[in-house]
C-alpha cells in the first residue's frame, strides 16, 4: 500500500459499537430499508452496542410528520423496539441545521473549504469548454467570502481513498475523480453528505451500515470525517436488492412497501427472517431459524457482494412455514385483524368465535399469507354463499354431477355427522358410478361453499352442520336444473 493511502485511512474508535439506520421519510418503507435496519439493529445486540434511529428530513418538500410515524410503526413490527435499551433516538436531521453550518465554517477555518461564486451554468460551461466533466476548483485560491450566491466547497486533497468496507473489502477512489463537492448551497442551506456526516460525528457513530447506492459518497464522506479530526467509521454496503429480471426494486414497478406485505398477512418473524437470507444464509441446512440464532450468527464479512432477488413467491412460503410453526391459538390471535367486522365479507353479528376456531387448524395448513383466511372460511359466516359461476359451470359439467350430488343430499341427510362419515359418503356413492373420489368433491364443494377450493370439505361440512349444508345442495341441484 503506498504511503498516500495508508494516510488517509485512520482506525475505528474503539468502545461501545454505536449504529445507526438513518431513513429519509418517503411515504412508505421499502423492504430495503428493513433489511438495513435489521442488519444495524441485529449488530447493534449482537455486540451490545447501541441502535441510533435519525429520521433524515431535511427536503422539506418531501416531508409529512406522519411518514415518521410510519417509519417507527414499521421498525416497531420488525421487532425494532425504541422502548429497548439498545435504541437510542428518533432523532431529527432538521434539528441540527446549526450543528451542519457549524461544522461548514469550521472546515473553512481550517482550510478544508472554500467558497465560490459560479452559477451551474458557468461550470457546464467551462467543463464543456475544458472537455472535463464536473466542477474544475475554479475558486480554490480566490479567496471569495460568504455571500449569497456563494456557495461552500470542499477542498478535495490529492492522492487516493480507500474505503475499508466490511462487506466489499477494500474499495479504492482516486481523489482525482472526486471534484470539490459543495458543503453549504448558495442560499447557505447543508448538503446531504455534510449533513449526514456531521450527524455521524456529533451522535459518535462507529458503524454506518447501509445501502450500496450510497458507495460513492462514502469517499467524500470520509474525507469530511478526517477533515473535521474524527477516526472514521467502519463502513459497510449493502447490495441492494433486486426483482425478477435483476432490475433494483422500485416503487413504480416493484411491491416495495413493507407496510403492504404487512397488511397482505405477512406476519414479522416470517418476514424477518426472509429479509436476512436476502445476501446472507444462516449456518446450518435450514434457512428458517430463530431470531436469536440469526443474531449469533450474522456476519458483515459474510453478506453477498451481489445483488439479492427479492422473490415474493419466497417470502409467502416462508410466511406459510411460520403460519404453520404457531399453535392454534396463536394463529386465530394472527388472524383477528383480518376478521375484523370492517375486513371480513359478512355481516358482524354472524361471526362465531366458536365456529372458527374448530375450521382454524384446516385452514393453517391451507394459508400462505393471513389475508387469504376470510375467502376460505366466509362459507361459515355468510347466510348465502356468492356461487363462483365459472367453478359451478365446471364442476357441474360432466352428466354424473347432478344424480350423484343427489345421491349424496339424500345420504347426508341421516348420515352421522362427522367428517369420516360425510367421506364415506361420497366414496362410496363415487364408487357405484366409478368417480374418484377427488372429482365427486368438486360439486359437493362448490354447492356449500360457492368456491373450487378452501379447507379440507368433509371437515368443512362438519364445521358448517346438516342443515345448511342440505340447504345449499338443494339450492345447487336447483341452479343446475
Ligand atoms: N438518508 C439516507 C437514505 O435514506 C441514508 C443515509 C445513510 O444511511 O447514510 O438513503
Amino acid at each position: 500500500m503506498r504511503g498516500a493511502r495508508s494516510r488517509l485511512v485512520s482506525t475505528v474508535v474503539s468502545g461501545t459499537p454505536r449504529y445507526r439506520f438513518a431513513p429519509s421519510p418517503t411515504g412508505f418503507f421499502h423492504v430495503g430499508g428493513a433489511r438495513t435496519a435489521l442488519y444495524n439493529w441485529i449488530l447493534a445486540l449482537a455486540n451490545d452496542g447501541i441502535f441510533v434511529l435519525r429520521i433524515e428530513d431535511t427536503d422539506e418538500s418531501r416531508n409529512e410528520p406522519q411518514w415518521t410515524q410510519g417509519i417507527l410503526d414499521a421498525l416497531a413490527w420488525i421487532g425494532i423496539d425504541s422502548s429497548d435499551p439498545h435504541f437510542e433516538g428518533p432523532y431529527f436531521q432538521s434539528a441540527n441545521a446549526e450543528t451542519h453550518v457549524a461544522a461548514a465554517h469550521k472546515l473553512l477555518a481550517d482550510g478544508h473549504a472554500y467558497y465560490c461564486d459560479l452559477t451551474s451554468e458557468q461550470i457546464q460551461e467551462r467543463a464543456k469548454a475544458s472537455g472535463k466533466p464536473g466542477y474544475d476548483g475554479y475558486s480554490r485560491d480566490r479567496g471569495l467570502t460568504a455571500q449569497p450566491g456563494h456557495s461552500l466547497r470542499f477542498r478535495v486533497p490529492t492522492g487516493t481513498t480507500v474505503v475499508i468496507d466490511e462487506v466489499r473489502g477494500q474499495v479504492e477512489f482516486d481523489n482525482s475523480t472526486i471534484e470539490d463537492f459543495v458543503l453549504l448551497r448558495g442560499n447557505g442551506s447543508p448538503v446531504f453528505n455534510l449533513a449526514n456526516v456531521v450527524d455521524d460525528v456529533s451522535m459518535s457513530i462507529t458503524n454506518v451500515v447501509r445501502a450500496e447506492e450510497h458507495l460513492p459518497n462514502t469517499p467524500k464522506q470520509q474525507m469530511l470525517w478526517q477533515a473535521l479530526g474524527h477516526p472514521v467509521p467502519s463502513w459497510a454496503h449493502v447490495p441492494v436488492l433486486v426483482n425478477e429480471q435483476r432490475k433494483k426494486l422500485s416503487k413504480r414497478r416493484d411491491k416495495v412497501a413493507l407496510e403492504q406485505y404487512r397488511d397482505e398477512g405477512v406476519v414479522a418473524p416470517a418476514m424477518v427472517n426472509y429479509l436476512m437470507t436476502l445476501g446472507w444464509a444462516p449456518t446450518g441446512d435450514t434457512e428458517i431459524v430463530e431470531f436469536a440464532s440469526i443474531v449469533a450468527d450474522f456476519k458483515l464479512s459474510s453478506v453477498n457482494h451481489s445483488s439479492a432477488f427479492f422473490d415474493v413467491k419466497k417470502l409467502n412460503a416462508f410466511n406459510g412455514e411460520y403460519l404453520r410453526k404457531m399453535t392454534v391459538e396463536q394463529f386465530v390471535v394472527a388472524c383477528e385483524p383480518w376478521l375484523a367486522p370492517d375486513k371480513a365479507p359478512w355481516p358482524a353479528d354472524r361471526f362465531d368465535q366458536s365456529v372458527f376456531l374448530r375450521i382454524a387448524p384446516h385452514v393453517q395448513t391451507r394459508v400462505a399469507v393471513l389475508s387469504e383466511v376470510p375467502a376460505m372460511i366466509d362459507f361459515l359466516f355468510v347466510a348465502d354463499v356468492v356461487i363462483d359461476s365459472a367453478a359451478f359451470d365446471k364442476a357441474f359439467a360432466a352428466d354424473w354431477a347432478r344424480p350423484l350430488l343427489r345421491s349424496i343430499r339424500d345420504q347426508f341427510a341421516t348420515v352421522d355427522w362427522n367428517h369420516e362419515a360425510l367421506k364415506n359418503v361420497v366414496e362410496v356413492v363415487g364408487a357405484a358410478s366409478d368417480v374418484k373420489l377427488g372429482k365427486l368433491q368438486a360439486p359437493v364443494r362448490v354447492a356449500t361453499t360457492g368456491r373450487s377450493v378452501g379447507p379440507p370439505l368433509f371437515e368443512s361440512l362438519e364445521v358448517l352442520g346438516r342443515d345448511e349444508t342440505l340447504r345449499r345442495i338443494d339450492a345447487a341441484l336447483t341452479r343446475a336444473g
